[in-house]
């Protein structure tokens, strides 16, 4: 059984240690201070010696199993273990942030935590119930950051079963024998085997991002420490970017876009019109004999799609500069385009449109010739 020296210890960061087991994939050690994935938490990284373990995991009795890429060392060996300290302070951090968001949503708003998963860019909370305001979760977010501000001790203590039992904790206990009971001081108290900051402060600020569906459940998203930072400057300078944009202060900066995406719906009704009006005419220009109109233009496609009449006979193939076409016509006609030309589309009725490849002109010419052929 490995000496699982996290469990007291989140800030141990090296140790030595020696190898007792060496597995498929990796090493057993005689001690080690590297946390395997777990409770939402992915596995440490970093060194033993010249070896690089890329991440840590649980073997089937729960002993670490430091995961080694290539040659591994043999039973025996003894080195330095090093942990990747940025990532393991990156996770406990938002690990502990994670107790307290959970605890506050227990304790001030009944709202319980079934899953949590830690991520590069986020943590996120999947909750016990299927609605929750908006203004309760940045009512929670103002208490996170209250509780970070007044700088609650983060303790953990090993005890019995039945005196963890007696605490009455947000979360029943998963574990048999002892148990270590994580305090967040005047604020919260559950069994967790997982490593934590010493006290809030060192989260340095929470935010609440934003929240999904799942399993019909709520899962709320949060950010904290530096990505919470981040997050903000970023918005701040999207914020101030679309203000520039929009020539609008960042109080009507709704409003402004509301009026752009207004116009710009006009604008589109506007074009639309006008490329119809400009379809019907090209039809017209074209129309000058008993045989196929065949040409190419500039307009959108669509835009001819309604210029003719349910009873039209007309016999059309338009291409536009993005190489979709529109025929009108039978089917018997459509089918001798295919036969001659690199199309893929379909319809019904006198209808039919897709896309066709080739040099435009060529394309034309060939039509010309099924179409009269
Ligand atoms: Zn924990």
């Amino acid at each position: 059984m490995t000496d699982k020296l996290y469990y007291e210890d989140g800030y141990l960061s090296s140790v030595i240690a020696r190898v007792v087991d060496v597995r498929k994939s990796g090493i057993i050690l005689d001690r080690t201070v590297f946390y395997p994935e777990g409770g939402g938490q992915p596995g440490d990284r970093g060194s033993f010696g010249p070896y690089r373990i890329v991440d840590t995991v649980k073997d089937e009795d729960g002993n670490p199993l430091h995961i080694i890429e290539g040659d591994k060392p043999p039973v025996g060996f003894e080195a330095e273990l090093s942990l990747d300290w940025e990532h393991r302070l990156f996770y406990m951090t938002e690990h502990s942030a994670q107790h307290l968001v959970s605890a506050l949503l227990f304790s001030n708003h009944h709202i319980g935590t079934v899953a949590v998963h830690q991520g590069e860019s986020f943590f996120t909370i999947e909750t016990n119930i299927g609605e929750i305001e908006e203004s309760i979760l940045l009512e929670t977010e103002a208490e996170a950051n209250a509780a970070i501000r007044e700088n609650h001790s983060i303790v953990q203590r090993e005890m019995s079963h039945e005196e963890a039992e007696n605490l009455g904790m947000r979360r029943s206990i998963k574990v048999e024998g002892r148990v270590k009971v994580v305090f967040i001081d005047g604020i919260d108290a559950v069994a967790c085997g997982g490593v934590h900051l010493k006290s809030t402060g060192e989260i340095g600020e929470i935010q609440y991002v934003g929240s999904e569906k799942i399993r019909g459940h709520v899962r709320t998203i949060w950010k904290c420490g530096k990505l919470s930072v981040d997050y903000r400057h970023r918005n701040r300078a999207i914020v101030q970017d679309l203000s520039s944009l929009l020539s609008s202060d960042s109080d009507n900066l709704i409003q402004s876009a509301e009026r752009l995406v207004d116009d710009n719906a006009e604008l589109r009704r506007t074009v639309r019109n006008l490329e119809r009006k400009i379809a019907v005419f090209e039809i017209e220009k074209h129309k000058c004999s008993n045989s196929p109109i065949v040409f190419s233009s500039d307009v959108d496609i669509v835009a001819f799609e309604d210029v003719f009449d349910e009873d039209d006979s007309i016999v059309a193939f338009v291409v536009d500069g993005n190489g979709r076409f529109m025929f009108h016509g039978t089917k018997e006609g459509f089918d001798s385009l295919k036969s001659g030309l690199s199309i893929k589309g379909g319809g019904r009725g006198m209808l039919y449109r897709g896309s066709v490849s080739g040099n435009v002109d060529t394309v034309l010419e060939e039509a010309r010739k099924l179409l009269n052929g």
